[in-house]
């Protein structure tokens, strides 16, 4: 079967690439194949459906610029096509005197990245917005909001199939191969050739691309992330959206509270190392994908620096009580009673030989491949601006 390109994974980053390279040529022949039976099975169905401003990201890093303009084109994308959203908000708040410093920088960043009207908060004024919620002082984000990402990627697929795209589901790919001009994909179902292949894998997308280059020297590190839900009759106490001021030298955001597009609110995700790179339950072990995460040099360094902070993480993962301690210091008033057990989702964390979690977007290039190696958090909010840079990139070798 032959293509101009073909996308592996249809998470929301492959099934956005797959519709922007449509939209800038209706007549290319693109097939996205995915190893589950329906789409957006991973990341993007088990995030916390937040659409993000893009207020923590460093001015000018692909993460600032792709976040921003992801964020418009997602929601053009889904008031062009009756996809239910909200743009409810939310609250940055710290608790201790050593985070003011952090929430300066943070106010300023999102100044520098073009958010309008934000707003510094006193103690009191944090009030106004989340009347349960104790902290010292915090930034009020006007243009945060929630979606339901799987919803999103369904509708990416069907555009794109509307606009003679192809999908194949149930199908893994299983090897890459590279000829002079052409890429040969293989599943288990079927071969297909191309002249490109782009790969949004996701937890899989070091495996991926090393099917084909040597330029990605990175592991994918699987970090879940464990909600609780708030009882039904204690929903009251949350009325958008409210997160801690994140540690500067995680790339996570640390356990906020998240109300969502289908009602309730949750409250997570923690991050703790996951044995297996779809590792949802603590009981999920995967002993080669674990002895990999382990051999890594990157990953035993990681250990060395921030093992106090992942024990902390751990402590939390099996302690209720250490969860909700970490909650109250934003809402004193939450109980553990209060909170029920939720879903999971697993993070792919691309981690460098040297122990550098990688904060920013990767892609790599290579002949008759482009590579999105690392695509956390926000890129469910910048999947379409994701995409179009992989289509800039793509157009130029088709
Ligand atoms: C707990 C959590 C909370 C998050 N919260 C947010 C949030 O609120 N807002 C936000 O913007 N982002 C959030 N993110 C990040 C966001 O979900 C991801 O960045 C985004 O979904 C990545 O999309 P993707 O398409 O790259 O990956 P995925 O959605 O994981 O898709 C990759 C796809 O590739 C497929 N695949 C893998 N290997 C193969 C193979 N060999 N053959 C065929 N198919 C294959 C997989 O089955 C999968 O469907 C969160 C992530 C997590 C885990």
């Amino acid at each position: 079967m032959q293509y101009d390109v073909i996308i592996v994974g249809g998470g929301a980053v492959g099934l956005a690439t797959a519709l922007q390279l449509k939209n800038q040529n209706p007549s290319l022949k693109v097939v996205v194949i995915e190893k589950e039976s329906v789409v957006a099975n991973h990341q993007t169905g088990n995030n916390s459906n937040v659409i993000h401003s893009g207020i923590y990201y460093k001015p000018g890093s692909l993460k600032a610029k792709n976040c921003i303009h992801g964020y418009n084109l997602l929601l053009d994308f889904c008031r062009k096509n009756e996809v239910p959203f909200e743009l409810c908000g939310k609250i940055i708040v710290a608790t201790e005197e050593k985070e003011i410093a952090l929430l300066k920088t943070i106010f300023d960043r999102g100044q520098q990245n073009g958010l309008q009207n934000l707003k510094m908060l006193k103690a009191e004024q944090l009030k106004d917005y989340e009347p349960h919620v104790a902290g010292i002082a915090g930034i009020h984000v006007p243009q945060t909001g929630i979606v339901d990402y799987r919803v999103v990627a369904e509708k990416y697929a069907s555009v794109f199939q509307s606009q003679g795209g192809e999908l194949r589901l149930g199908e893994k790919v299983s090897d890459i191969k590279l000829g002079s001009d052409q890429v040969t994909v293989i599943t288990q179902k079927a071969t297909y050739t191309a002249k490109l292949m782009v790969n949004c894998a996701g937890l899989y997308s070091d495996k991926i691309a090393r099917l084909t280059t040597k330029k990605v020297d990175v592991k994918i590190i699987p970090f879940r992330g464990e909600y609780y839900k708030l009882r039904k009759e204690k929903e009251y106490l949350v009325k958008t959206l409210i997160y801690p001021v994140p540690d500067p030298n995680f790339p996570f955001l640390g356990v906020h509270f998240t109300t969502m597009p289908g009602g309730g609110v949750e409250c997570g995700p923690n991050a703790v190392l996951a044995f297996a790179r779809e590792g949802y339950k603590k009981s999920d072990i995967n002993l080669s994908e674990l002895g990999e995460t382990l051999a890594w040099p990157g990953f035993r360094k990681i250990v060395s620096k921030y093992w106090k902070t992942g024990l902390g993480e751990m402590h939390r993962s099996y302690s209720k009580a250490a969860f909700t301690k970490a909650l109250q210091k934003l809402m004193p008033e939450i109980r553990e009673e209060d909170l029920i057990v939720g879903g999971a989702g697993v993070r792919a964390q691309a981690c460098d030989r040297t122990g550098g979690l990688l904060d920013d977007f990767l892609i790599v290039d290579d002949k008759q491949t482009i590579n999105v190696c690392n695509a956390p958090s926000p890129a469910a909010t910048s999947s379409l601006a994701i995409g179009e840079t992989v289509a800039d990139w793509a157009k130029k070798r088709l």
